[in-house]
């Protein structure tokens, strides 16, 4: 009896599937998952989760689940032993880099793998294979945002903590569903909504949950966010409503910042936007009323050809009301993955290292250089998007990528697709083969988190432990062993024992992490960075100075660039994101049978006057075309959406249904973020049912 008692194990983790990053305790018997136990120290959700934390982990118990090192063979994949795999991945690496130079490959890594996988990912590009080019999915998401907040704030995270959303007495929400993509922390702003003294503002097109409940809700046309924003902007300094002891003592650019705002009157943003002057004006005044404001975004906002220029516009809006810095204010970009904070935070990015040093930078490369022991590019590496577009014009000849389904989430798939045939080299290393693994010429097996150690960081900048519940499945192995095998085969000389190594080597070249350590991290401690050499941490950003030199913030004029316009054919703008049970393209959540039994599939939401019209139904089979592709899928017909407008989650369990088919290549001009809600398509009905 105590033999088999002593199978029962209680082991902490975070969770694999949002941002949020909630914390819990796993209780395993041998490989089976007994139950998920939040405990009330855990710092992002205490005792709360979501369906997806609470049920999601049968997946690493799959049989589908990578269990062996497969190389192509014509048609066909054959399982090899890694000896093998690895040899044979370094010897075509070191051949395509010597034909064509070390910018022929290009390396994307995954927020699903832990910092120190990310961290050694990047270096492994850099130090090994002698290229910046190296980048990971946030360039799908939250790069626009990023890319806002350092110009104008210079920290690119959430700038407080989680739990202040809970202080503040206004939450503005644009362009974000956290009722589906960030669960536990809706659960917190709809307690602390509650409140008498808490008022929510959503922007979204569609009536979502926490829309549902705001006490305004805008419903812009499509793609004209900035528009409204900018018009609420000048209103509030129009008529004085800003703060301007703030802007005065803490933000420069002033005087150009509300001359560029000229052109954005409420009569022309009305125009633009189709959202009245009076909501407009109300929310002004809510705005002006509120001591504390929390404003969030994310996809609804960032997907767009305009994505940086609106994420601009929203941390210009927080910095001339004085609501940053101050517990229960500040500036919110909800980030989707588990860890894409840490793959960014780490260095997965063409101009950066970790710690968001730039490779530009001679001194920054030559402290790596001399850490490293080798010679660094200098050159900016490709993103994503350039990659893709490389191997189209046959300059870029191979690539490595760890666990991400590019072939379904990247926008555009079947260009995307067509691009992927044509490398001379594909290294897919995943937990199961993807869509994208059909492509590879060796798929190499590696564990999801619940079988390694390492940390996570969260949306707010919350580093977090993990430690391993479950040996790896067969000979599937942790991602920075699979790492550290290639890289010693290339000529490194990579001898970590363990993850809590890597980090120290990590945090040593960074000042933003530099006193994180393993032992301040044990069991549900955590630390928000910047963390000092001491370990004090920084749950709160800018509380007396803004990241820059100076100290001061930085208001930048953004103009409005208007959606991407289709030929009239192409009648329905089809908007897409998340749904509560699944996760991102969904190989996870489809494979735990609780969750594909709740949503067996996707879908597509069409409106009651849009159904009426089309004279279709509640299981509907369609089929939308756009100019860059096509999908068959069944219609769901809900007042979420009105009139002309559909959404479809990008979840799916069949890969032919993904809506990137639908999606096209047009992208955020600073970041490349592909522009996901800029589509429209045309509805066929298939059968009515
Ligand atoms: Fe928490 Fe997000 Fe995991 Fe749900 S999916 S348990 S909200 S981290």
């Amino acid at each position: 009896a105590q033999m088999r008692e002593s199978r029962v194990r209680k082991t902490k983790t975070v969770c694999t599937y949002c941002g949020v990053g909630c914390s819990f305790d796993i209780w395993t018997k041998d490989r089976k998952i007994l139950k998920v136990e939040p405990q009330m120290e855990a710092p992002a959700n205490q005792i709360s989760t979501c369906v997806k934390g609470k049920f999601g982990w049968d997946f690493v118990n799959s049989s589908e689940r990578l269990v062996k090192p497969l190389i192509r063979k014509g048609d066909a994949f054959y399982p090899v032993e890694w000896g093998e795999a690895l040899d044979y991945v370094a010897e075509r690496l070191s051949d395509i880099r010597g034909e064509y130079g070390p910018d022929a490959i290009g390396y994307i890594s995954s927020s699903k793998c832990t910092n120190e996988e990310n961290y050694l990912m990047q270096k492994f590009a850099r130090s090994v294979m002698g290229t910046n080019n190296i980048d990971n999915c946030s360039r799908y998401c939250q790069s626009p945002a990023t890319y806002a907040l350092r110009q104008t704030m210079g920290y690119g995270g959430d700038s407080g903590s989680i739990e202040d959303i809970a202080a503040a007495d206004l939450v503005f929400i644009i362009g974000a569903n956290p009722a589906e993509s960030h669960p536990v922390l809706s659960t917190r702003i709809r307690q602390a909504h509650k409140r008498d003294d808490q008022k929510l503002i959503v922007a979204d097109l569609r009536k979502n949950d926490m829309a549902e409940r705001a006490d305004q809700w805008l419903q812009p046309k499509p793609g004209t966010d900035l528009v409204w924003i900018a018009a609420v902007t000048k209103v509030l300094i129009d008529r004085g409503w800003y703060d301007s002891t703030f802007v005065a003592e803490r933000v420069r650019h002033f005087e150009e910042y509300r001359a560029s705002l000229q052109r954005y009157t409420l009569d022309y943003a009305e125009e633009v936007t189709g959202i009245s002057k009076e909501q407009l004006i109300r929310v002004a005044e809510m705005i002006r009323d509120a001591n504390r404001m929390c404003l969030l975004w994310a996809m609804g906002v960032t997907q767009h050809m305009g994505g940086s220029d609106t994420s601009t516009a929203i941390c210009n809006l927080s910095l001339i009301t004085g609501q940053v810095g101050r517990l229960g204010t500040g500036v919110y970009p909800l980030r989707g993955h588990n860890n894409v904070q840490g793959a960014g935070d780490f260095g997965c990015a063409p101009d950066v290292l970790p710690g968001y040093a730039s490779v530009f930078d001679e001194k920054v490369r030559a402290e790596y250089e001399q850490a490293w022991n080798v010679k660094l590019p200098d050159r900016r590496g490709l993103d994503n998007h350039q990659m893709v577009e490389r191997i189209h014009e046959g300059r870029l000849k191979a690539m490595y990528l760890k666990g991400e389904e590019i072939a379904l989430v990247d926008s555009n798939a079947n260009h995307v697709g067509k691009a992927l045939e044509k490398l001379d080299f594909f290294v897919v290393q995943d937990v199961f083969f993807s869509k994208t693994a059909q492509y590879a010429d060796v798929v190499l097996p590696a564990c999801p988190s619940l079988e390694k150690e390492g940390t996570f960081t969260n949306t707010e900048r919350r580093v977090q432990r993990l430690y391993k519940v479950l040996e790896p499945l067969g000979e599937s192995k942790p991602d920075w062993q699979i790492l550290m095998g290639l890289a010693n085969r290339l000529g490194a000389d990579w001898n970590y024992q363990h993850p809590g190594e890597i980090l120290a080597e990590a945090v040593s070249l960074t000042e933003l992490m530099a006193g994180i350590t393993y032992s301040r991290l044990e069991g549900y401690d955590s630390l928000q960075w910047p963390v000092s050499d001491d370990g004090v941490d920084t749950p709160l950003l800018y509380a007396d100075r803004f990241a820059f030199d100076d100290g001061k913030a930085r208001l930048v004029p953004v103009d409005w660039t208007p959606p991407l316009q289709l030929p009239e054919e192409y009648d329905l703008h089809l908007n897409n994101g998340r749904m509560l049970e699944h996760f991102h393209e969904g190989n996870l959540t489809y494979r735990v049978k609780g969750l594909r039994e709740k949503v067996p599939d996707t879908y597509v939401e069409v409106s009651g006057s849009l159904a009426e019209e089309r004279g279709i139904r509640t299981g509907s089979r369609v089929r939308l075309v756009s100019p860059y592709g096509a999908v068959n899928v069944s219609v769901v017909v809900t007042d979420d959406v009105k009139g002309k407008e559909l959404y479809m989650p990008m979840n799916t369990s069949k890969a032919e249904e993904a809506v990137n088919f639908l999606t096209s290549s047009h992208h955020d001009q600073h970041t490349h973020t592909p522009a996901y809600k800029e589509i429209a398509v045309r509805m066929e009905v298939l059968d009515v049912q």
